[in-house]
Order: structure tokens, then sequence, then C-alpha cells
């Protein structure tokens, strides 16, 4: 969960190493440190508990001696509270050794006691640790071959893992693993980079190589060499980054969440751009795939959090127009019971990051049962898609913030181009049919920046006026029920609030009871255009809680006269069909999210606890 990045060449690396984390630092934020081989071959390590901002003050009051080898890392910490003995990096080998670590040593324990029955000492109470100090001990037996010991080391380990190191015996090298975990290679001029994701060194360079499961890397400023456990050499696979450097700052902003929420339209263009011909959905990346689509018997979406919201709202088109049954599933339920797949089954992992690994786990899981995989990923190199038999990119651009919201629009539109996909090959769609939805989705981005231009300034003042509320509960029906347990999490997420999403239809069965007098409430209301019965139905909602004193919000759409009579606060989207009203009516509850952490004065970007890329299970 945490951010990784190893620099060597001809720069001092420090700031490189810095500025590499402050990208990264979205994926774990406990604790911070850097470990640098000096100009006079020594290794200085410096690390501190806190955001990355306390490690950069305390090397700006007391500067650390600088090097052209180094490595970095910010923690999510997972085993020992976030103290600065627990922060990596760790030392071993009489402190000649520096390990960096992402992810989690399941056999830690048994590795520790072995080692401290040979009389090793240990410092924190990290699993990283351990694999340091094994490092250190198995550096010593191979004679001083960093690149045999490493070996060693990782075949010893099991779990999760991506893994650092620097011997200040070696300058110029810094070695790498990955099982479970993200690492990718920056090929520079006369330099070379690792990190957690290709955010660490975009600023460099765009030329990347990704790197497999089970596989070590070993870079100079020379090259790179790719193994795998046992020694024998890898080709890895080159990529290009898409993005610039500049995709991934603030742009003047006041929060990366801000920026992100303001490129919702451009996350929904992006995903769509290229896959559109003369009103036809086109994917090239699902060539060849026809006959599974053909013979589908179905569809199980795995996804966590955000993600698996998305793949609620995406089943609704699924069904519709691919006409294939659809489960979504969280991944981390899924693969602990026997769920019946085989080769008829296609499992869609969501992830942005690629790398969740719960997520990570069900997709392998599922596979080796035989069922196909399909991956809609925001991150190129990633691994849940190369872990995969096809994958749907999300152009959405790098999602920094915490809280995912362009992601999210841009995963909803992923699946809707592959239920027009599947639905044409399926022949349940006709071209007809799927040109009008074609048209819908190309109009989802600028009714979505209408949506900003328009609701923003009052759905703000609302979120200041409700700063102090301690619960609000979110109401949708249909294809807005996933939007209602969206606008719930992300309240939730960032603003530290109780808040529970409902299908309206269950508020008389249970729900109702937490209404009283004040109660603030969301209801996602569907357009009476699609269905007079659903509208309806959803307005008698409204009034039964608004008879009970809620404060009723409502999200409807432009020109429905109907609800206003029983609303206290409306916020309008544009007019849309009616699988598409989801894209549109999560926006107000993504500013409502943010405005009100803003309001309690909370950082958006970084909320307590949770970290971007959940890298352990
Ligand atoms: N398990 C390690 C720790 O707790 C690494 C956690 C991480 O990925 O940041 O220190």
């Amino acid at each position: 969960m945490c951010g990784i990045v190893g620099y060597v060449g001809p720069r001092q690396s420090q700031s490189i190493l810095l500025s590499g984390l402050a990208r990264l630092e979205y994926r774990g934020y406990d604790s911070a440190g850097i470990a640098v081989i000096d100009g006079d071959g020594a290794l200085d390590m410096r690390k501190r508990a806190g955001k990355l901002g306390v490690l950069r003050e305390d090397l700006k009051g007391a500067p650390m001696p600088d090097g052209t080898t180094g490595i970095g890392h910010t923690r999510w910490a997972t085993h020992g509270g976030p103290t600065d003995l627990n922060a990596h990096p760790h030392l071993a080998d009489d402190d000649k050794l520096a390990v960096i670590h992402n992810g989690i040593i399941e056999n830690f324990a048994a590795l520790k006691a072995d080692l401290l029955s040979e009389g090793y000492e240990f410092r924190s109470e990290t699993d990283t640790e351990v694999a340091a100090v094994l490092l250190g001990r198995e550096y010593r037996e191979a004679g001083g071959d960093l690149g045999a010991a490493f070996r060693a080391t990782v075949r010893q380990l099991e779990g999760a893992f991506t893994l650092l190191a620097v011997h200040q015996d070696h300058p110029g090298l810094v070695v790498g693993a990955r099982r479970n975990s993200p690492l990718v290679i920056g090929l520079g001029d006369g330099e070379n980079f690792l990190g957690s994701d290709v955010a660490a060194f975009v600023e460099h360079t765009r030329n990347a190589l990704a790197i497999g499961q089970d596989e070590i890397v070993a870079i100079t400023p020379e090259g790179v060499e790719v193994t795998d456990f046992d020694g024998n050499p890898v080709q890895p696979e080159p990529f290009e980054v898409t993005w610039d450097a500049a995709a991934a700052e603030k742009g003047g902003w006041p929060s990366f969440m801000a920026k992100e929420v303001s490129e919702e339209p451009e996350a929904v263009a992006n995903t769509l751009r290229g896959r559109i011909q003369d009103g036809a959905v086109v994917i090239p990346e699902l060539e060849g795939l026809d006959d599974l689509f053909a013979g589908l018997s179905r569809i199980v979406i795995i996804a966590c959090g955000t993600a698996a919201y998305a793949g609620q709202v995406g089943k609704y088109a699924l069904e519709q127009w691919a006409r294939v049954p659809v489960d979504v599933e969280l991944a981390h339920e899924f693969r602990y019971r026997e769920p019946v797949i085989g080769p008829d089954t296609l499992i869609v992992s969501i992830s942005q990051s690629g790398e969740t690994m719960d997520t990570l786990m069900a997709v392998k899981y599922a596979r080796e049962r035989g069922a196909k995989t399909l991956s809609i990923c925001n991150t190129q190199g990633a691994t849940i898609p190369r872990e995969s038999d096809a994958v749907v990119y999300t152009h959405a651009g790098p999602e920094v913030a915490v809280a995912s919201t362009k992601a999210f629009v841009a995963q909803i539109t992923a699946q809707y181009l592959l239920a027009l996909h599947i639905g044409r090959i399926r022949g349940t769609v006709s071209a007809v049919e799927a040109a009008e939805h074609v048209r819908e989705l190309e109009a989802i981005p600028g009714k979505i920046q209408r949506v900003l231009e328009t609701e923003q300034a009052h759905i703000e003042q609302l979120a200041h006026w409700m700063a102090d509320t301690r619960s609000v509960l979110f109401l949708g029906r249909n294809v807005g029920y996933p939007i209602a347990l969206e606008g719930a999490l992300k309240l939730k997420e960032i603003s530290y609030i109780h808040a529970e999403g409902f299908a309206a239809g269950e508020l008389k069965h249970g729900p109702i009871a937490l209404v009283e007098p004040g109660q603030p409430v969301f209801v996602l209301v569907p357009s009476p255009r699609h269905s007079a019965l659903l509208h309806a139905k959803v307005v008698s909602n409204i009034q039964e809680i608004q008879a009970r004193g809620a404060r009723v919000i409502v999200v409807a759409e432009e020109g429905d006269a109907a609800v206003l009579p029983f609303a206290d606060e409306v916020l309008h989207i544009p007019l849309a069909g009616a699988l598409f009203e989801p894209l549109l009516a999560v926006v107000p509850l993504h500013i409502f999210a943010m405005g009100l952490a803003n309001a309690r004065g909370l950082d958006v970007d970084q909320p307590r606890n949770l970290a971007k890329s959940v890298t352990v299970e």
C-alpha cells in the first residue's frame, strides 16, 4: 500500500526520491524515509513518522549527505504502529544494507524466530525488518553477491511484497523484487528508476518496463536486468506512459479531489475516445474474443469499494444490452466460498489502480478455476490487467485523491462500452439501438460539465450549512441505488460522518426508523419520462420521509416539477436516458462529500486510515 521509488544515475538522488514519493504519497502516508549511498560510499538513512512533509522538514533542518543511488518509501502501516522506528528503510548487515517494502510478509513470525535464535537483533515491530535482516544474512552467506542474496531471500518469503534494497558496497545498484505487489521500471538516459507506479518517475521519463510476477530486477545507470526468482533471464514488457507529469499535479486546484471531480467530463470522454466508429462501439483490445462473448452464460463483476458500486451500475447495462446474467461480488467475499464458475463465466474485475490485492487474488482464483478474466483498470502496467485475459483501460488519467471520483464515472463508461460490444456480438442489441446509446454516452461529458457549472456553488453552500450534521442518508432506486451507496461511501471516506445508502423501496422495511426531524436525506429521483411508475414510487418515498420531518435534498432531472413541493433542496441534472442518469446523478454527491469535508476542515485528499491503492488483503 506504500509508495516505493528507486534511483541510480549521475544525479544526486534525494530530491528525485522525495518528488517521486510526493507523487506516490496517495498510496500510503503514515511515515516516510529514504536511504542514499553518498559520495563517500557510505549508506545514509533518514525516516520519520508522519506525512512526507515531516521528513522533508527534518532533512531541511539537518541535511543528510546526498548521493547518486537511493531508495525512498512512504508507509501505510500493517505491522507495528506508525513510528519513526517502524518507518522504512530498515537496515541490516551492520547498517550497510537498506531495505524498503510494500505488502505483508506472511511468514515473518517464523523467520523472525529463526533469526532471533541465531542471535540477530531487531529494532522495529515490522515484518519488513525480518526481510532486511534475512537479506543481510544471505548476503554474507553469498560472499557479498547482492543478486544471489536477494534471490535466496525472496524464495523464503511468503505473502505479498515489493522489496527494494541498496548496499553501500554496491554503489550504482538498486535491486528489487515483486510478488503480488506493484513495481515498474523507468528507463532514463544514463539513469534508471523503479517505482510502485509510473507516477514515481514520469517527470523524468515516459519509457517504462513492466515487471512480471515473481521477478527480480537490478538497475544500474547503464542498464536493467530482470530475472525470475531462480535467476533465469526474463524479457520485461516495454510500454509508454501516455500522460505527463503535469496531469498528476494539482494545477491550481485546492485539492486533487477538486481537480479530479472537475475532470469527470474528460474522464468519460477519454474512456470513449478511439472506441466509437460511425456510431458503433469498437474496442480493439477485445479483438479475438467474440467466441467467448457469444458463448457466455454468466458474468461476475469483482471489485471493492467505489469500484464495486460502479460494477453495480454496470450490471444494469450488461443485463439489459448483452442479456447475460450478471452478479456483482465484493472481491474479498468471492474467493472464500465456493463460487460456481467455469469456462463460460466471464469475470470482469474493476480496479482503478489495478493493484487492489483483494481483487487481484479473486481474479487469480477465478482463472485457476477456468473462468476467463477481463480487467477494467486505469493504470497502465498494473498487475491485475497483466493477470487477466483482456483489459479495457479507463483513460481517466492519474487519480491521486484517495476517494475515487473521476475513475468511478470512467469505470461505468467502460462497462457500458463493454455491454454494447458484447450485446452486438450476441445480437441482443441492434445496431440502431447501439448507436442511440453511443449518442447518449457521447453527450455525457457535456452534461456532467453542466452539472459542475450550474450546481457546484449551490451544493457547496448546502455542505457548508450542513457542516455539523452527524448523519446523512441516501436513497436511490433501480440504477440510482448504487449511486446512493456511492454517495454514502464518499461521505464516510472523507468527512467521517455516518452515512448510509438504501434502496428507496427498502425504506419501509427498516431504514425509515432512522428518520427523525431534521435528518438530512438525499433522494435520487428517476426521470418520469422513463418510468412514470418508478418516479411515482420514489416521490411517495419522499413524502413518507418528509412526513417524519426529514430534510429532503432531491437530485432530479431538470423540469421535474412533481418533486418540487416535497423537497427542501433540489439539485438538477440534465435529461439523459434511464441508464445514463447515474453518470450525472453521482456528480452532485461527489461535490457534496468534498464540500462537507472542506467545511469541516478536513484533508480531502488524504483521509485518515485510508490509502488509495489497497495492496494488502
Ligand atoms: N508491512 C510493512 C509495514 O507495516 C509494509 C507496509 C506498506 O506496504 O507500507 O511496515
